[in-house]
């Protein structure tokens, strides 16, 4: 008999959960819009009735849950400690509510190394024994299976890639520091590049595509695309660095492969190039055999992550 599990992936657009089977099959499913504002009650029980109704509309009865949420997370203690895109998430328990209420084991991860664990289990990761995963959108996350297990480092903070330093001379990140993954090649990254541009005049196309609206990174896309050479430079640029920072991973981990998943991924050879060219200058004898793929489970990713979550916690006691 089938064994399954009830995973949920919450995002700032999105809280979407489903009941999944151990071969990756996913069942009955439910999306909300992730609301706007809500305090942290309110949001528990938000999580609480989309649970028990993607259960008691399945049919199946799952051995546990696991959430997989944006933000910083703290497993152990079952909490989300900060969640910047999803309202009353700050400092909330969420799996003793969530265990009480379905009266099976519940799990909390964060959502890029759910995704790392997805993707080796369900995706382009199958097969392999270490993997690097990087979550490549508005901002930039990681995952790290090493020895075919899920590795979260002594806080639970493992895999946070987006905050590796790779240019210190470069533009300030959110988090304090310079330079990061994340304030370079990013889709906040692009819309500050894109914003520059536009500042400093030098890309009439750019301008004439972005209007009265606020600039994004896939105005940058849209305006390189048809041409423009200072936005693909840009573009290029980020490739660059991201190839600096997925090189340098590779070199200290020597994983199988690299998996990659997120919006950017739409900007194509545009940015995956210049990727691979610096990744492949950097490569530390055998380090650069690392192969790299696209991540298969697309808009699922987060949700398969959580169900591998929850059948490696099974599997582990
Ligand atoms: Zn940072």
């Amino acid at each position: 008999m089938a064994r399954w599990v009830v995973a949920a992936d919450f995002g700032g657009t999105h809280l979407r959960a489903a009941v999944v089977a151990e071969d990756g099959t996913v069942g009955y499913r439910a999306d909300r819009r992730t609301p706007a504002q809500a305090s942290a009650g309110e949001m528990v029980g938000l999580v609480l009735d989309l649970l028990g109704e993607v259960v008691g509309a399945s049919g199946v009865r799952p051995e546990a849950a696991c959430i997989a949420t944006a933000g910083l997370v703290n497993a152990n203690e079952g909490k989300v400690i900060f969640a910047p895109n999803i309202a009353g998430f700050r400092d909330v328990v969420l799996t003793t509510p969530v265990a009480q209420r379905l009266g099976i084991p519940a799990f909390i991860e964060n959502d890029a190394s759910a995704a790392a664990l997805g993707e080796f289990r369900y995706g382009a990761g199958r097969g392999t024994r270490h993997l690097l995963h990087a979550t490549l959108g508005t901002g930039i996350g990681g995952g790290l299976v090493i020895d075919r297990r899920l590795y979260r480092g002594a806080q639970g903070l493992a895999g946070e890639i987006g905050h590796m330093v790779v240019d210190p001379s470069g533009p300030r990140c959110a988090c304090g520091s310079r330079g990061c993954l994340e304030a370079l090649v990013s889709g906040v990254a692009f819309a500050a590049r894109a914003r520059r541009l536009l500042e400093q005049g030098k890309s009439a196309v750019l301008k004439e595509i972005v209007g009265y609206e606020e600039p994004t990174g896939v105005h940058l896309f849209e305006a390189a695309r048809r041409g423009d050479r200072a936005s693909e430079a840009e573009i290029r640029n980020g490739g660059h660095f991201l190839g600096l920072g997925l090189g340098s991973l590779v070199n200290v981990l020597n994983p199988d492969a690299v998996t990659l998943s997120g919006g950017l991924l739409a900007m194509g050879e545009m940015l995956l190039g210049p990727m691979r060219e610096a990744m492949r200058s950097m490569a530390y004898g055998a380090a650069g055999s690392a192969l790299v793929r696209v991540g298969e489970l697309g808009e699922d990713t987060g949700l398969l992550g959580a169900a591998a979550v929850a059948f490696e916690r099974l599997e582990l006691g």
